[in-house]
């Protein structure tokens, strides 16, 4: 594990790709069959593999806990080290090194023995026997180890590596075709494996398997219809944009699933779904959003709300909020009855959307197909929008009909048009009390987006704007609760919490600010909604924040 650390810290202090990739080509070239597969996933930036959807399940406070424990240091004083660098893992580091820790080296864990003490954390109950497997593993590691260890427990590598840095490596590592390896990783949306296939020349062999999610196809954000013409060439394809739940809709004849965005198994929220699902004639993947909807009209996000979370809904709660699977995309199908089913990943948009028309799911009870329409120019595009808002929809996906399905990655072959001002999605990286009627609840919130200026380590965040939340009593309350429990360090009023909560903020105006870190301000900051879907690695940038700031200074709206 020391090696792959040390790797680590070379790819995170190159940003040139092809240096990345010649480092991890020859480190991956270098490995044993047993350490190829568990170096590949601890890369992708998770202590398990992808395809397990358990989670190690350990929470930055035991984290915490059983770091100050092994350093003899104070909560405060890894809460400083962490304000010096926004990063538990160097954090950690630090804490360790200040405390002369020093594991005999004879002791080092290998990367199996990093995976066997991951399997354990996971299979351990409680936060207590967690942490106790946990400070197992800390305490063989030397400072820098340790710093890889937690990044990859929680989930948060940031050594500025892609997955398809990854697969370029495993095809130069082993002599392969990339496009062989991109599309073997694409199928099994397992990079272990697909390092394992590619070592033994069986990339062939790659096979999609149903209910295994992959990852999502994600759209880029276009300020406007001028924007959207400018960057995809017209006639363009047109979607509603629904406000819903995304979903992934696997079926083998009568057994259904969905997967959330995050590829979690959300099947028994939504059993309506997939009881309609159940007794249709195909199989396949499909790719789509959950709705609520009743009598031929979309439900608001909000009563949708009602249905997040609930893990089994009650019969009145799926009587008062009854959802849908509008289907916008067919990413595999076969005709069923144990024929197999065939990948439509490479083929181009307007053949999927051709063969996910002929489900005539327009027509089938509990599915929804999304609206299509088509758009020659600016003017089209907006009277489109229009009507999507008529609909109750949240805006367009502006479609490139000849697109394959790239997952994962945030193209311009799906642009997303909002609201007239576009909204950002930031993250919570502070809290403070409030004053008055706010008292005792942490109600002023500071939020950050991504940074993605050169030269910008990997997945820093830097302040945009400061705000009173908004929220219901009752949400603020619940809110106060997580943030306390996921508090990294305390300055008087102002909490620093675990940057995982992420906020959609609508706002009149972006400005230029020498105040905030990213060196813009929103002037009048509302939350629309918590994003529950949304990890903090896909919070908006400062990029796309500039990009607002320009065209609202080229509309001349009030910008400094
Ligand atoms: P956002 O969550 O704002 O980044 O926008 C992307 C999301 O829009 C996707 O993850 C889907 O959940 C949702 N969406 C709604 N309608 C569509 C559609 N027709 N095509 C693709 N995504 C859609």
């Amino acid at each position: 594990m020391r090696r792959w650390s040390e790797l680590a810290e070379r790819i995170a202090a190159t940003s040139r790709t092809s240096e990345k990739v010649g480092l991890l080509a020859d480190y991956l070239a270098s490995l044993s069959p047993d350490e190829l597969p568990i170096a590949a996933v601890f890369l992708t930036g998770r202590p398990l593999p992808e395809t397990d959807r358990r989670s190690a399940g350990l929470g930055w406070a035991t984290i915490a806990t059983t770091v100050t424990t092994l350093a003899g240091v104070s909560r405060p004083a890894l809460g400083q080290a962490y304000d010096r660098s926004s990063d538990l893992g160097v954090a950690v580091m630090d804490v360790l090194a200040d405390a002369g820790h020093r594991p005999d080296p004879g002791r080092a864990p290998s990367l199996a023995d990093v995976a066997a003490a991951y399997a354990a954390v996971e299979a351990a109950g409680g936060p207590a026997r967690k942490g106790e497997r946990f400070a197992e593993l800390l305490a063989r590691c030397d400072p820098l180890t340790a710093k890889y260890v937690v990044k990859v427990l929680s989930g948060d590598l940031r050594i500025g590596l892609r997955d398809g840095h990854l697969e370029a490596a495993i095809a130069a590592a082993f002599g392969r075709d990339p496009e062989a390896v991109a599309w073997a990783g694409m199928l099994t949306g397992d990079l272990a494996e697909t390092a394992r296939l590619a070592r033994d020349g069986r990339l062939a062999e790659a096979r999609l398997t149903l209910f295994r999610p992959i990852t999502c196809m994600l759209a880029t954000p276009a300020a406007d219809a001028a924007e959207v013409v400018a960057r995809m060439t017209p006639p363009v394809w047109v979607e509603d944009k629904y406000d819903g739940i995304r979903a992934q809709l696997h079926k083998e004849g009568a057994r259904v699933r969905l997967y959330s965005r995050d590829r979690n198994d959300v099947s028994d929220a939504f059993p309506e779904v997939v009881a309609a699902a159940a007794g249709l004639p195909w199989d396949g993947i499909l790719d789509g959003e959950l709705l609520g909807w009743r009598d031929g009209t979309v439900l608001p996000f909000q009563s949708l709300q009602a249905r997040l979370g609930r893990k089994r809904p009650s019969a009145a709660l799926l009587a008062e909020v009854p959802v849908i699977f509008v289907a916008f995309d067919a990413l595999a199908l076969g005709p069923g009855g144990g024929a197999p089913v065939k990948p439509l990943l490479r083929r181009p948009l307007h053949e999927r959307r051709a063969r996910l028309e002929a489900l005539g799911l327009d027509a089938t009870p509990g599915f929804g197909l999304a609206a299509l329409d088509r758009a020659g120019d600016a003017a089209a595009l907006d009277a489109i929008f229009d009507a999507a808002r008529e609909r109750g929809n949240e805006g367009l996906m502006i479609k490139d009909p000849g697109s394959t399905y790239a997952p994962g990655r945030r193209g311009i072959a799906w642009l997303k048009l909002k609201r007239p001002l576009a909204t950002l999605d930031c993250v919570v990286v502070g809290v403070e009390t409030g004053h008055g009627r706010r008292h005792g609840v942490l109600s002023d919130w500071t939020f950050a987006v991504r940074d993605d200026r050169p030269g910008a380590p990997d997945g820093r965040l830097v302040t945009i704007s400061k705000a009173y939340s908004g929220l219901t009593d009752a949400e603020l309350a619940e809110m106060t609760r997580w943030f306390e429990a996921h508090t990294v360090s305390q300055h008087g009023r102002y909490r620093v919490v675990e940057p995982t909560v992420v906020v959609e903020l609508a706002f009149d105006v972006v400005m230029a600010s020498p105040r905030h870190a990213s060196g813009f301000a929103l002037r009048f900051p509302r939350i629309v909604r918590i994003r529950d879907d949304k990890p903090a690695a896909e919070a908006d940038t400062v990029g796309a924040v500039a990009a607002i700031h320009a065209r609202l200074a080229a509309g001349g709206r009030g910008s400094e």
